[in-house]
C-alpha cells in the first residue's frame, strides 16, 4: 500500500527497509537487480537522530541513464514525497534496466523540517531559495517585503482562530490597493534580509544545501541521460498536479506537456508561476548545461496542489504560510496553535483519501511520460 505515512520516523523506516527492493536477490534477478544498491544515512550536524537517507543503485553493467527523485527539500511535504517514492518502487522498478539505469532516491532533504512539519530547515531557511551562488547580491532584491511586514511579517502571538481570521482579512484589504500580483511576488519570490520571515533564502548555504550540491555533482557524471525530478505538495490547482520547468529550461511549457503528454506545465517565472532565487532545480540544470553540455537531461518539479488555486485559496494559502512563521517566532494560544497545525497539515498532507487518489494518478501519469520520452522503462 503506497500512504502518505503518519510521522518522520515511521515514513524513515519504510524508506530504509525499501533497500530490500533494489538489493535482495531473491524478489529481484538479472535485469531488475541492482547488487550494489546502498543506503547512506547522513545525520545533521547538531540533531544526530535527524537523517538525509538516500538510496543509490548504480547501473551494473552500462551507465547509461540515471533517474534522482529527491523528496522533502520543503520539510513537511516530504510525507507526500514519502508516498510517491513508494509509488515509484512499487509499480515502476520493475519496468527499469539495472545493467543501463542508476536511481537515487533521496528521503528527505530536510528531516528537521518534515519531522517538525514545518517547509524550513532548522535556521528558518527555505531552502528551496538557499541554492545560491552569492548571497550579498540577493539582499536587495524582493524590496516591498518589509512594506508589507503587517501583512507577511506580523511580529506579535498569535490570538485566537477568529480574530487572527478577521485581522489577516483586513491586512490583505489594507495590502490589495498595490494589487495581487505586487502581493503575490513580494511573498513568494523570497527574501534574503529577515532572517524570521516568509520565504527567507538564508545568509549563507546550508548543510542540507551543501550536501545536495555534492551529491548532484558526484553522481551524475557518468551518465549520458539524467531525469531529476523534486517532489512538493502545496502549490498549484487542488485536483491537478503541476509540472515546473525551472527558469534555466529552453523547452516551453507547451512543449513539456506535449513531449511527456501531461495535461499541466508551467516554468518557474513571473508569467506562469512566480519567479524566485536559489532554486535547487534551477541550480542543478544550471549546473549540469554548463558542465556536461553533451548529456541529455531534463529537470523539473512536481507540484501538488493542495489548497487550490483561486485568489481566495491563494490568500488561504498566504495566511497559513504568514500565520505559521508568526506562531514560530511569537508563540500563541492553544486553540490557535491547534488551528495551526491543521492548517498546515492540510495545506501540505490532506487528509481526503480522493485527493491521494487523484495525486497518484497524476504522478503516475507524468513518470509514464517522462520516462517513455527518456527511453528510461520498457
Ligand atoms: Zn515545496
Amino acid at each position: 500500500m503506497t500512504t502518505i505515512p503518519a510521522t518522520y520516523e515511521s515514513s524513515r523506516e519504510r524508506f530504509r527497509a525499501s533497500l530490500a527492493s533494489f538489493s535482495n536477490p531473491s524478489t529481484r534477478s538479472g535485469r531488475r537487480h541492482w547488487p550494489d544498491s546502498v543506503l547512506t544515512s547522513i545525520p545533521l550536524a547538531d540533531e544526530s537522530d535527524l537523517t538525509i537517507d538516500i538510496i543509490s543503485a548504480p547501473a551494473t553493467r552500462d551507465k547509461q541513464k540515471l533517474l534522482i527523485l529527491t523528496t522533502g527539500l520543503h520539510g513537511i511535504e516530504g510525507y507526500v514525497g514519502s508516498g510517491i517514492l513508494q509509488l515509484f518502487i512499487q509499480e515502476y522498478l520493475s519496468k527499469f534496466d539495472s545493467e543501463t539505469t542508476g536511481i537515487i532516491l533521496v528521503h528527505p532533504i530536510n528531516p528537521y523540517g518534515m519531522k517538525d512539519r514545518i517547509r524550513t530547515n532548522k535556521n528558518s531557511v527555505d531552502l528551496n531559495r538557499n541554492f545560491v551562488e552569492d548571497f550579498e547580491e540577493l539582499k536587495s532584491i524582493n524590496p516591498h517585503y518589509e512594506s508589507l511586514a503587517y501583512l507577511l511579517n506580523p511580529a506579535r502571538p498569535l490570538q485566537s482562530p477568529f480574530h487572527e481570521k478577521l485581522t489577516f482579512l483586513w491586512n490583505v484589504l489594507r495590502a490589495l490597493p498595490k494589487g495581487a500580483q505586487h502581493i503575490r511576488e513580494a511573498a513568494l519570490m523570497g527574501q534574503y534580509r529577515i532572517h524570521n520571515g516568509m520565504y527567507f533564502g538564508g545568509f549563507e548555504i546550508q548543510e542540507e544545501t551543501k550536501f545536495m550540491m555534492d551529491l548532484f555533482s558526484q553522481s551524475i557524471s557518468e551518465y549520458a541521460k539524467v531525469v531529476i525530478l523534486d517532489i512538493h505538495t502545496g502549490y498549484g490547482p487542488r485536483w491537478q498536479m503541476t509540472l515546473l520547468n525551472p527558469p534555466a529550461e529552453k523547452m516551453t511549457a507547451k512543449e513539456t506537456a506535449s513531449r511527456f503528454k501531461v495535461p499541466l506545465v508551467a516554468g518557474v517565472n513571473p508569467e506562469e508561476f512566480y519567479s524566485i532565487h536559489g532554486d535547487m532545480t534551477d541550480y542543478v540544470h544550471r549546473m549540469l548545461g554548463a558542465k556536461y553540455p553533451d548529456k541529455d537531461f531534463y529537470v523539473g518539479t512536481f507540484e501538488f496542489g493542495t489548497y487550490g488555486d483561486s485568489l481566495w485559496q491563494g490568500i488561504h494559502s498566504l495566511r497559513t504560510t504568514a500565520l505559521e512563521h508568526c506562531l514560530r517566532w511569537f508563540g500563541g494560544s492553544d486553540s490557535s496553535r491547534a488551528w495551526m497545525k491543521r492548517e498546515c497539515d492540510e495545506l501540505f498532507m490532506p487528509s481526503d483519501p480522493t485527493w491521494w487518489e487523484k495525486a497518484k494518478a497524476d504522478a503516475r501519469a507524468a513518470f509514464d511520460g517522462i520516462f517513455n520520452a527518456y527511453g528510461i522503462i520498457y
